[in-house]
Formats: C-alpha cells, sequence, structure tokens
C-alpha cells in the first residue's frame, strides 16, 4: 500500500515549528507494511488544503491528515476535506450529546464554536478521541482511505494506535520492512560512497542511502520482504560493505559512538578523563549519556581559559606562551595534565577554534586539535573542520571520540 502523509497547520510554515506527527506516522506505517512515498505540509488555507487533498487522492492509496479539527477558526481540515470529496457535513446528534458531556465532566459549559467538532463527512467513520474532543474520520473513496486526525502529537498518537493500526493490519499484512545500519567514521562521505556503490549497486531491490551527519555517516540499507521470505540478501550486502570498509564501520546494530567507546572501556577496566576547551562540556555530556558510565569515566575540565588550562590541567606556561592555547602543544599537555588530575588511565583533550571570529591565516576558524595520553605515549592529531560554530563543536567531540576509539582497538599500536 503506497501511503502520503498531510500535514495541516500553518505554524509548520513558519522557522519555529517541524511536523514531527509525520515521523512517528511513517515509523508506524512501516511496521505495519505501508511505505510512505510522499509527505506535505500546507497552511491552514482551506483552497490549499483542498489541492492538497485532491492531488493525493488521485495518486496515493492510503492518505493520512493531521491537525486541523479542532473547534477554532484556523480548524479547516474538516472542511477541505468534504469539498475534496464532493460530500455534505452534517452534525452528528450522538457526537453532540457526547461532546456536551465531555465538557460538563470538566464543569464547562460548551462553547457554540466546539459544536463544530460534531460535524461529520458523509459517509465517514467515526474515530473516538481519548485524550481530546475533536473526533478523527476514516473515510473511504473510490478504492482509497483516507484519515483525518487531531494534530496534538498526544491525541494523534493514541487514536491511531487504538483506531487506525487494527483496520490497516490486515491491509499490509503482506510485506514487511527490513532495515540494516552501518555507522562509520574517519573517513570522508564520498570515498565511502565510492568504496560502496559498486556493492550496493549489485543489490536493485536494496534501497542504500548514505547520510553524513555531524557525528557520523550513516549507510542504511531498506529492503520491503514479502511474507514468507527471509532478508538474506540485505544481511549479505551488510556484510560486504562491513568487510570494504574495515574498523571505520564502528557499528552495526544501532549502538552509538560514546556506547562502543564505554563497552571498550568498561570492558578492559581502564578510566578516563577528558579537558575541553573548545567543546566545553560536550564530550563529558555525551560519554555520560550511557547508563554506568560512572564506571569508567572520572570526569572532566572545562578549561576555557589560559590559567584554567594552567592551573587546572598542569599545561605550562611557557607552551601556552610559545604554541598558544589552541596548538598541538597544549592538547598534549592538556591530555597528560587531566590524566593526572584525575588519576586516570587516558587523558584526552580538545582545543580549537569554533569561530565565527577568532581565526587567523595560520591558525584558521575549524582548526581543531586532539590530545590523548595514556601514560605510555602522548600523541595529537589535527584537523580542519567545516561548518558553523556549533557543528565544528559537535564534530570535534565526534573526532575525539573517533580516535580515542582507534586507541582502544588496537592498543600499543600507532591510530
Ligand atoms: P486542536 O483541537 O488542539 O485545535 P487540531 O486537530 O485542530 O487540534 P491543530 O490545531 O492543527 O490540531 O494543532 C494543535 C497543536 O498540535 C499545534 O499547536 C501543534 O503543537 C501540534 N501539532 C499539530 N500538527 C502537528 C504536527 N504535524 N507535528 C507535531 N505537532 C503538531
Ligand atoms: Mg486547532
Amino acid at each position: 500500500m503506497k501511503a502520503e502523509i498531510i500535514a495541516v497547520g500553518s505554524e509548520m510554515l513558519t522557522p519555529d515549528n517541524i511536523d514531527t506527527n509525520s515521523l512517528y506516522l511513517t515509523r508506524r506505517l512501516w511496521e505495519a507494511g505501508c511505505s510512505v512515498h510522499l509527505k506535505t505540509v500546507v497552511g491552514d488555507e482551506p483552497g490549499e488544503i483542498v489541492d492538497a487533498l485532491r492531488a493525493a487522492l488521485d495518486r496515493s492509496d492510503f492518505i493520512l491528515v493531521s491537525g486541523g479539527l479542532g473547534p477554532t477558526e484556523d480548524d479547516r481540515t474538516r472542511e477541505a476535506a468534504a469539498r475534496a470529496l464532493g460530500r455534505r457535513i452534517r452534525i452528528d446528534p450522538h457526537l453532540l450529546e457526547a461532546l456536551k458531556r465531555k465538557f460538563a465532566a470538566r464543569g464547562f459549559r460548551m462553547n457554540k464554536n466546539n459544536e463544530r467538532q460534531a460535524e461529520v463527512i458523509e459517509g465517514a467513520e467515526v474515530l473516538d478521541n481519548p485524550f481530546g474532543t475533536a473526533p478523527g474520520m476514516w473515510l473511504e473513496e473510490r478504492g482509497r482511505l483516507l484519515v483525518l486526525l487531531p494534530g496534538p502529537p498526544r491525541e494523534l498518537e493514541s487514536m491511531f494506535e487504538a483506531s487506525v493500526v487494527p483496520k490497516i493490519g490486515e491491509a499490509g499484512a503482506g510485506e514487511r520492512l527490513v532495515c540494516r545500519s552501518l555507522y562509520v567514521t574517519g573517513i570522508p562521505e564520498s570515498e565511502l560512497d565510492a568504496r560502496i556503490a559498486p556493492l550496493y549497486t549489485r543489490y536493485p531491490r536494496v534501497q542504500t542511502t548514505v547520510l553524513a551527519g555531524t557525528r557520523h555517516i550513516a549507510v542504511r540499507l531498506y529492503r520491503w520482504v514479502p511474507a514468507g521470505e527471509g532478508a538474506g540478501d540485505l544481511d549479505e550486502l551488510a556484510a560486504r560493505i562491513r568487510a570494504e570498509l574495515g574498523d571505520t564501520v564502528f557499528s552495526t546494530a544501532g549502538e552509538t559512538m560514546e556506547e562502543v567507546i564505554g563497552r571498550l572501556l568498561g570492558g578492559s577496566g581502564r578510566t578516563l578523563a577528558v579537558a575541553e576547551s573548545c567543546t566545553a562540556g560536550m564530550l563529558g555530556m555525551q560519554i555520560t549519556r550511557v547508563a554506568g558510565s560512572s564506571a569508567w569515566f572520572l570526569g572532566g575540565v572545562l578549561c576555557y581559559s589560559n590559567p584554567s588550562k594552567r592551573d587546572l590541567c598542569a599545561v605550562p606556561e611557557e607552551v601556552l606562551r610559545r604554541y598558544g592555547a589552541v596548538s598541538a602543544e597544549t592538547a598534549e599537555a592538556l591530555a597528560r595534565g587531566v590524566r593526572r588530575a584525575f588519576g586516570s588511565s587516558i587523558g584526552l583533550s580538545i582545543t580549537g577554534i569554533a569561530g565565527p571570529g577568532g581565526g587567523s591565516e595560520e591558525k584558521p576558524v575549524g582548526l581543531v586539535h586532539v590530545g590523548y595520553s595514556d601514560g605510555e605515549r602522548t600523541e595529537s592529531l589535527s584537523r580542519i573542520l567545516p561548518g558553523d560554530r556549533e557543528s565544528i563543536r559537535e564534530r570535534s567531540a565526534a573526532l575525539a571520540l573517533s580516535w580515542l576509539r582507534r586507541f582502544l582497538l588496537r592498543p600499543g599500536e600507532d591510530g
């Protein structure tokens, strides 16, 4: 079944609000065996809602609409759907009574406006709304399904689970969507794609996406698998990609980098402390997302100033003066110093220029030095990272963790 989602609401055409209902609906539709092939966001303008609905009714088997079912003037979905279907709207006396009772139970008299929520499109099956007042509607037209759902996520989700899932259970039971994800770091997106394209193009039934983020690159493999069939070719392709990319693949089961680091540290009984200048806590925050991280993470210093680098992480005044706060020498001294300060097995540090100001020809915005020290050796790594201030900081933290992973994988060798 080809599904389409229409999110109604002018607020989602502003820079402040985003349609999240469709993410929820897409996940649940996939689980029910329906693929989503189109999404639309439309404002509260009735003519535009009608156009969106008509186009959807021409091309999709299953159309889900969210929002615009409430009692206010800007809630126009009901009326637009009636127009798109060429059907009449009438007040349902049972719904009206039920609405009045809902209001009375909360100690209110029902306002005239709210009567609109008892309006039902001809031929619609009414879907109960346990968490709100606006009911949903299930409509069928020329073999296509049109479902109107309320906008507030809690109302939409509970209505979807209670009233929609049971109805689509059978319609979509023929196929299921199977997905495999590989997370990769330490190689550029273009190189990654050049290396794996010859592999995945040989599997035309598998849809492959390569998505680069600030923290890692996600390679996702999807395939619709008919009932009774296995997803063997998906696993085969995942294994080939993994073999090609080697240990730049850090996760194949959705594990995050901080979980991988935690497993490697925890498994070897080693501990970590961090000294963060340009990321000022992002590294610590990320590491401690993992429950139980107190077993391997001892703490960190947000050494944003030169005196804090000197006094809290024992960076020699001479190093700061000679090489500057953003330098390989300072990164190494920070890693060494924070390791001693916390008595950890490993010290990890970050110092860099996140911008937008503060760059120079010699030290441009995006220049980052990461330091590592484990008592036997102390090293640093330099990169010039792209993006704005926030993404440079995110990439710096990701770089530090991905580099740390190399040391944890092969102790005693060069990373
Ligand atoms: P109400 O009875 O609350 O007016 P409604 O069905 O008319 O319900 P809207 O008025 O369109 O729904 O939206 C109500 C609120 O629900 C919005 O302010 C917004 O916070 C949230 N909402 C609406 N649509 C979405 C969406 N697609 N994704 C996430 N939140 C949404
Ligand atoms: Mg509303």
